[in-house]
């Protein structure tokens, strides 16, 4: 069940959830910034003293859970932690934390990279916007210097083939983001194990806002993203969101047996008007016909499997956000 969505806290208790996979190289720089942050907000009365950030140890092989361990003992109100025993993506490592925020009841979470390269001074206007009604926030990149031009172009090309897919994602939108209780709430509903939150959370509906703000370079470290990884996740929002791709396939095969028949069609009017060529007919029109009529059938085929893909996920069928 989930949690109707109430009144905005006018003083919120808010966690920063950060994934962190193999990032001892920046952790502690990440650390003392939001610590200063969350300070800064306390000090003005935005969040409550209670709020904290909370680092997911992403199975990393380095050092990072042991400086987690050690920020934890420093300040043991501000730095919280959990560790998964595996290194499971930085998806499901997000959703781990998101979930463990909302089993902390706060109010909000905002979602942010280890590397610094999400601007934590957006979070004031997050809040800003979460204390006018919106239940998620989505931080908005507006430049995109800081990324390589491929990036840049393989990024663009992504959103365009999303959206003609049919799947609802943010431009320029990562995963930068802040969630109200309600929303955790609404995400904790999605049980499925191939997670493309930048296609789910667009899906939750509720009052929405953007902040826009510039995206830096990574404070320390390298990427965990390398381009096979990128791939495999954008593959991962396609099959998760769309059964496009089946009907393509069966247009294709439809598409096929028209040629076959048109060919069919071609062999009789030369067969009558004796210019025919032995075996030309007979073998064009059951390669394309017979060829066509299997591809029509694969996709018919995968329509009932993307049919099954759906019961599978168990996703809520709707997601309640009043009552009186
Ligand atoms: N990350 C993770 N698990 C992984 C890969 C990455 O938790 O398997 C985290 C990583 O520590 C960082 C965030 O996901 O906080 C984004 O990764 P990164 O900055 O390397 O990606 P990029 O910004 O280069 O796309
Ligand atoms: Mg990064």
């Amino acid at each position: 069940m989930s949690a109707l969505s109430a009144e905005p806290s006018t003083q919120p208790k808010l966690a920063i959830v950060v994934p962190c996979y193999n990032e001892e190289a920046v952790l502690e720089i990440t650390a003392g910034v939001l610590l200063e942050k969350l300070n800064a907000l306390i000090a003005k009365g935005i969040i409550t003293e209670q709020s904290h950030v909370l680092f997911v140890d992403d199975g990393s092989r380095d050092n990072t859970w042991r400086l987690i361990e050690q920020l934890h003992e420093q300040e043991p109100n501000t730095f919280h932690g959990v560790k998964l025993a595996h290194n499971k993506g930085h998806q499901n490592a997000l959703f781990a934390g998101l979930m463990t925020a909302r089993e902390a009841k706060v109010d909000c979470a905002v979602s942010m990279d280890a590397d610094l390269q999400d601007d934590p001074n957006a979070i004031d206007k997050m809040l800003e916007e979460y204390k006018q009604g919106a239940q998620i926030v989505y931080g908005v990149r507006d430049n995109r210097e800081t990324d390589t031009a491929f990036k840049r172009g393989t990024a663009h090309a992504f959103y365009k083939l999303m959206s003609a897919m049919g799947t609802e994602t943010i431009p320029d939108h990562a995963d930068f983001r802040l969630m109200s209780l309600c929303a955790l709430d609404a995400l904790s509903q999605y049980r499925e194990v191939n997670l493309f939150l930048r296609g789910i959370v667009p899906s939750l509906g509720f009052k929405t806002a953007k902040v826009f703000y510039k995206r830096g370079t990574r404070a320390a470290g390298e990427s965990k993203y390398p381009l096979k990884k990128m791939i495999s996740f954008a593959l991962d929002g396609i099959t998760s969101f769309s059964k496009k791709p089946l009907s393509i396939i069966t247009g294709m095969g439809m598409a096929s047996v028209i040629i076959g028949i048109v060919m069919f069609i071609y062999t009789l009017v030369s067969v009558f008007s004796g210019h025919s060529v032995a075996g030309w007919g007979s073998i064009m029109c059951s390669i394309w016909i017979l060829g066509g009529m299997l591809l029509t059938s694969l996709g018919v085929v995968g329509t009932y499997i993307g049919k099954i893909y759906e019961e599978v996920k168990d996703r809520p069928r709707y997601i309640l956000e009043k009552k009186i």
